[in-house]
């Protein structure tokens, strides 16, 4: 499960900007998580929660994260049509002209969009 590790690094990189503020908590971590980027809404809770029972990331008790999930979206470079993308697929299929190397616009995100303590 390698969300585990991507919400080490999230966490980690939130505590540290958290000691510098002189936050003694963590209450709550609001993340964008994009259709693409490959980790999976229900495993990042579930890491986020063990982080958490295991106390060393600063989370409060009652710290909460907060996914903001993208849907995933594609241009056709032959069409120019927008379109979202087959979750399945290898690679984005434009469901006009079957071109199948559709340039991926939003989707891919993985970031920390902010965090709250005290
Ligand atoms: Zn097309």
């Amino acid at each position: 499960m390698h969300e585990l590790s991507l919400m080490g690094d999230v966490l980690a990189l939130v505590k540290r900007d958290a000691e510098a503020r002189g936050f003694a908590e963590i209450t709550r971590v609001r993340l964008l998580v994009g259709d693409l980027s490959n980790a999976l809404p229900d495993a990042l809770e579930m890491a986020f929660d063990m982080y958490k029972a295991e106390g060393t990331a600063m989370l409060a008790s009652e710290a909460q994260l907060a996914l903001e999930l993208r849907q995933a979206r594609a241009t056709c470079v032959l069409c120019g049509l927008d379109y979202v993308p087959e979750r399945s697929a290898a690679a984005a299929m434009c469901p006009v002209c079957r071109f199948p190397g559709g340039r991926i616009t939003e989707g891919e995100e993985f970031k920390v969009l902010s965090y709250e303590g005290r």
